[in-house]
């Protein structure tokens, strides 16, 4: 990363909770002193997570679901403001922006779901699903739409004579396809892509991720890539970052994390993946399920199903620390490792 240019995307201790808080003020302690409220239910999706993503490289956020990084990239997508925390756009706070600052914040970081179908309206013409946002915000004026779209379609590789028909007469490939032209269309620098190719056959899968990594050298494309698939993780990613319940547990280059996995639970993780190489061709169930955010282990979260847990791991809570150039990793047993 340039010394100069800031993150396209950076969060600072982003937490984000979900539920029902106690009520405030006098009435709220009224009530709970007499017993007539009930106890906040509080899932805490994310918990403190600091991440950056700088122009150019392929991020990959991986943990098993329920572990927060759907919701971290809908935070990351401006989709959903966190409850606590800063998120930074281009180095910029997204509260400090201006209207029409917030606005652009918005275009440079677009979202690919999971559920292609369930993401595109099915009411609609591909063309005006492709083209609309565009019209909206100027980057095409009306008798430039048709083309504009044919020309998002076919960055997507998608036949253009195909614009005038509605999701359902896609297949799911395709309208994963659609939902990427949809993305691109208003210009981003970033895609947050959301287990985007989960859903689709294997031999898909491969095409979409040969798409994107294509689209990420013809336009200098940007990625947050979130999948609980450490195989694809592996196939498209510079960088790696590991969360558990909330919380990063470990981050490190690509190759580095595969090669030499330092946190328990990273390690459970890979020895999950079938490989071909008879070295590692063991598979290993992790032991256990993760816990409900809703009551989260005290101390280091993963101490439940840890083999390596002693005493401290249930009291205290492990800090994202330097092992190695660019490596980090959040666990009591990294204490005495070099920064
Ligand atoms: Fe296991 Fe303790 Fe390290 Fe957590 S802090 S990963 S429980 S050894």
């Amino acid at each position: 990363m340039s010394g100069t240019t800031p993150p396209i995307i950076e969060l600072r201790a982003v937490d984000k909770r979900f539920g029902q808080l106690p009520p405030p003020g006098p009435l709220g302690r009224l009530a709970r002193s007499l017993g007539w409220s009930r106890p906040a239910a509080v899932t805490h999706a994310v918990d403190g997570v600091s991440l950056s993503v700088a122009p150019g490289e392929v991020v990959g956020l991986v943990g098993e679901s329920g572990c927060g990084k759907s919701t971290l990239g809908r935070i990351a997508a401006g989709l959903l403001a966190p409850s606590s925390g800063t998120v930074l756009v281009d180095g910029k706070s997204r509260e400090r922006l201006t209207r029409d600052e917030e606005r652009a914040a918005r275009l440079r970081v677009q979202m690919v779901f999971q559920d292609p179908f369930g993401s595109l309206n099915p009411r609609l013409r591909v063309s005006r699903i492709v083209g609309e946002a565009a019209l909206f915000h100027g980057l095409t004026d009306a008798p430039g739409q048709d083309d504009y779209v044919c020309a998002q379609l076919e960055r997507a590789g998608l036949d253009p004579a195909l614009r005038h028909r509605y999701p359902h007469q896609f297949s799911g490939g395709q309208r994963q396809r659609i939902g990427i032209a949809r993305a691109l269309a208003v210009n981003p620098a970033l895609l947050v892509c959301d287990e985007a190719v989960a859903a689709l056959d294997v031999s898909i899968q491969a095409q979409i991720l040969n798409l994107f990594m294509d689209l990420r050298d013809r336009l200098a494309l940007t990625y947050l890539f979130i999948s609980h698939d450490l195989g694809v993780i592996e196939h498209v990613c510079d960088r790696v970052v590991v969360m558990y319940l909330g919380r990063v547990v470990e981050s490190a280059p690509v190759d580095e994390l595969f090669a030499r996995p330092h946190h328990p639970y990273t390690q459970a993780l890979l020895r999950e993946i079938p490989r071909i190489d008879a070295r590692r061709a063991r598979f290993t169930p992790l032991a256990g399920e993760i816990a409900s955010p809703l009551d989260p282990p005290s101390g280091c979260h993963f101490h439940p199903r840890c083999p390596l847990a002693f005493e401290r791991c249930r009291t205290e809570v492990p800090q994202l620390r330097g092992i190695a150039i660019h490596h980090q990793s959040a666990c009591h047993l990294d204490a005495g490792a070099a920064a």
